[in-house]
């Protein structure tokens, strides 16, 4: 949504351009020449059937995926690749490591999984990054921290460990972990897909939440309520391509491929 921001975390902004992004395993190309633009402080929704390379994409958008060619750059800076000419042929020109992570550390993830740290509380979870990666002071931390707790909701269980935490906190817990390295954008991979259904709107909430403060989020999900409310652009993927992207009204409402409207037949 295009909510005035409100800088509670670090430099906002948040343009991502991904650029003919194509991707290999093993010979097989999964990831066909993907072209995206997320604007600043707008909500993008990813929907696609299993395998058509939502994920991907996602993890190239950040480098957890080395793209084999095209580019994508946050704020026109590089975030990983760009081919550039050379001699008997295009070159990749690779970001130094020490570039790369701190691209890198201007986007948040946040995993199906979870993947909290089981043998810290919820507050050392969030804490970990920022004091680790970061090296910033722990009173400046730790207070930020439990403001994070307490806008997702959990500023009563910093305490906790997640075992003794519901998924739906769990996961509130792994998106406060992501802002508190104040990120310009948020990266969402079926965040609501390991819950019981009755934890989902919970974690939706959050999300929802961000998005009206303005956060730039790229959220992969299967959740159509949540991509109408919420979403900005709608993206459809399939078979390594994007279909169709606009706004929801016209994705969701009169898609212009078959495929969109096959998918959404099953969903909805
Ligand atoms: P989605 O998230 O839409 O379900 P993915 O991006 O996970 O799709 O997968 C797209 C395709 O790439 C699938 O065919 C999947 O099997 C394949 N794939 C994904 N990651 C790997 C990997 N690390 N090694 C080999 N194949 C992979
Ligand atoms: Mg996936």
């Amino acid at each position: 949504m295009n909510a005035p921001a409100t800088p509670s975390a670090g430099p906002r902004a948040g343009r991502v351009e991904v650029h003919g992004v194509q991707k290999s395993f093993g010979g097989v190309e999964v990831l066909h020449g993907v072209d995206l633009v997320v604007e600043p402080g707008t909500v993008t929704v990813v929907l696609g059937p299993s395998g058509s390379g939502k994920s991907t994409l996602l993890r190239s958008i950040n480098h957890l995926e080395k793209v084999d060619r095209g580019f994508v750059a946050l704020d026109g800076e590089l975030v990983g690749y760009r081919r550039r000419p050379h001699r008997g042929g295009d070159r990749l020109h690779e970001l130094k490591e020490k570039d790369l992570l701190r691209q890198r550390s201007r986007f948040g993830f946040v995993f199906q999984s979870f993947n909290l740290f089981p043998h810290l509380t919820a507050l050392e979870n969030v804490v970990e990054a920022p004091l680790s990666a970061q090296r910033r002071g722990r009173p400046e931390v730790e207070a930020e921290a439990r403001v994070l707790l307490e806008r997702v909701g959990l500023g009563d269980r910093a305490g906790a460990y997640p075992r003794q935490l519901s998924g739906g906190q769990q996961q509130r817990v792994a998106i406060a972990r992501a802002l508190a390295l104040r990120p310009a954008v948020l990266l969402f991979d079926e965040p609501t897909s390991a819950l019981d259904p009755e934890l989902v709107g919970e974690v939706l909430g959050v999300i929802e939440d961000l998005a009206r403060d303005g956060t730039t989020m790229v959220v992969v999900t299967h959740e159509i309520g949540f991509a109408r409310e919420a979403a900005d652009q709608v993206v459809f993927m399939d078979e390594g391509r994007v279909v169709e992207a606009g706004p929801p009204e016209q994705v969701l409402e009169a898609p212009r491929h078959d495929r969109t409207r096959a998918f959404l037949a099953k969903v909805l």
